[in-house]
């Protein structure tokens, strides 16, 4: 098994390596200072995956947490010729590979990520499909979805026509789910909707995007629902807006969601389970294949990227929402909520503040209150957005 991304020679540091062990698989994350030309392989007798860095240079000793792990038995590392730097993972038997790099996000710097596949957990859980593809197929098709906002390659004629840009906007609960109720009978279900109609209509008012509302009325939603609604409707971002509830009455402030990294794997198990899903999804971009195996990177990818996102985002809303008011977590939090889990769009959950705390649920009611609230969570979408406005958006014009 060879594989070898990246045209550019450039020189990288490697900085670190994690390890996280899953059932079915162990993935290994090397964290990079830049991008890196490399090669992986396996070698029989005993069975290690090799991982080559060209011109690369590690600054410390490359240690991993191995002694409980299923396919990782040690972790060696040695600079070679001609600046080569290798890694050998030492492994219990055969596995199937897959790697692929990501570029920096948040707090996140370049990594490569070497998913190390347990073969016989995986043709349990997948039925691996009649032959791999070639890996420079795999590769194409990585890199056409590297970017899940790309999916818009139909409008790419003669006068590529500019689309807005599209944000669903997800009041929480309604009708027969009231959410939660401050002590004044306030209900979650009614504040949130009026912030998120303000949210909506902020939104339609500036240049180049949209909002679609999931729901306008006081009306049930279920919640797989509400991510159909925003895949309908071609969203280049979902936020949900709820109001938070505890005991303590005295706790307070926002909090910002992104999905976790278990939501994120049991969705995509899932997606994969799913027959009539793969026909057509990650962004409208079609999986012709009926390897399962290159259809799980192919969501994993979308999944990191739209993750990495996500996390933008919520961390640019948060920023906004400190400015206005108490925040509750000082940082992103990561849960699994259904609605966030769409593998293609980036998704955030705003709780804007603790309906059960008397001061906040105050706010919660007063209209002046919600559209602080609403110009800071406006303020970090437009940020983010013109930052990395989605191709094909009015915004690039701009
Ligand atoms: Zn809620």
């Amino acid at each position: 098994m060879l594989m070898s991304i990246g045209k550019a020679s450039f020189s990288a540091e490697i900085e670190g390596l994690r390890v996280w062990p899953a059932p079915e698989k162990t993935r290994v994350v090397f964290d990079l200072s830049d991008v890196v030309e490399y090669k992986v392989f396996t070698i029989k007798n005993p069975t290690r995956v090799v991982i080559d860095f060209k011109n690369s240079k590690s600054l410390k000793q490359l240690v991993a947490p191995v002694s409980r792990n299923k396919l990782l038995t040690g972790v060696r590392s040695a600079e070679k010729q001609d600046k080569m730097f290798r890694v050998v993972l030492d492994l219990r038997r055969a596995v199937q590979i897959k790697s692929f790099q990501l570029t920096p996000a948040k707090d996140r710097g370049h990594r490569l990520v070497v998913d190390l596949i347990d073969p016989k957990i995986a043709t349990k859980t997948f039925a691996v499909g009649t032959r791999n593809k070639p890996l420079h197929e795999q590769n194409a098709a990585q890199r056409t979805i590297a970017k899940p906002q790309t999916a818009s390659v139909k409008s790419v004629s003669l006068k590529p026509v500019l689309r807005d840009l599209v944000v669903a906007v997800d009041a929480g609960h309604g009708g027969k789910d009231p959410g939660a109720t401050g002590k004044r009978g306030t209900k979650e279900k009614d504040v949130v909707l009026s912030i998120a109609k303000k949210l909506a209509s902020k939104i339609d008012s500036t240049h180049g995007m949209r909002a679609v509302l999931t729901r306008s009325s006081d009306k049930f939603l279920p919640l797989r629902e509400r991510m159909v609604i925003a895949r309908k409707s071609k969203a280049d971002l979902f936020i949900s807006i709820h109001a938070d509830a505890f005991k303590n009455h005295s706790v307070q402030g926002s909090s910002v969601y992104v999905l976790s990294e278990n939501g994120a794997s049991s969705e995509a198990a899932r997606w994969l389970a799913e027959k009539e899903n793969s026909a057509d999804f990650i962004g409208g971009v079609t999986l012709e294949t009926e390897d399962q195996l290159l259809k799980e990177v192919l969501i994993d990818l979308s999944q990191n990227a739209v993750l990495d996102a996500s996390t933008n985002i919520a961390d640019k809303v948060l920023g906004g929402l400190k400015k206005v008011g108490r925040v509750h977590k000082p940082n992103v939090q990561h849960a699994g909520f259904v609605v966030l889990k769409s593998p293609d769009i980036p998704s955030i959950l705003i709780e804007t503040a603790f309906i059960t705390n008397p001061k906040e649920e105050r706010k919660l009611l007063n209209p002046k209150q919600q559209n602080k609230l609403v110009t800071a969570i406006h303020k970090g979408i437009t940020q983010y957005f013109s930052e990395y406005a989605p191709p094909g958006t009015r915004l690039v014009s701009r």
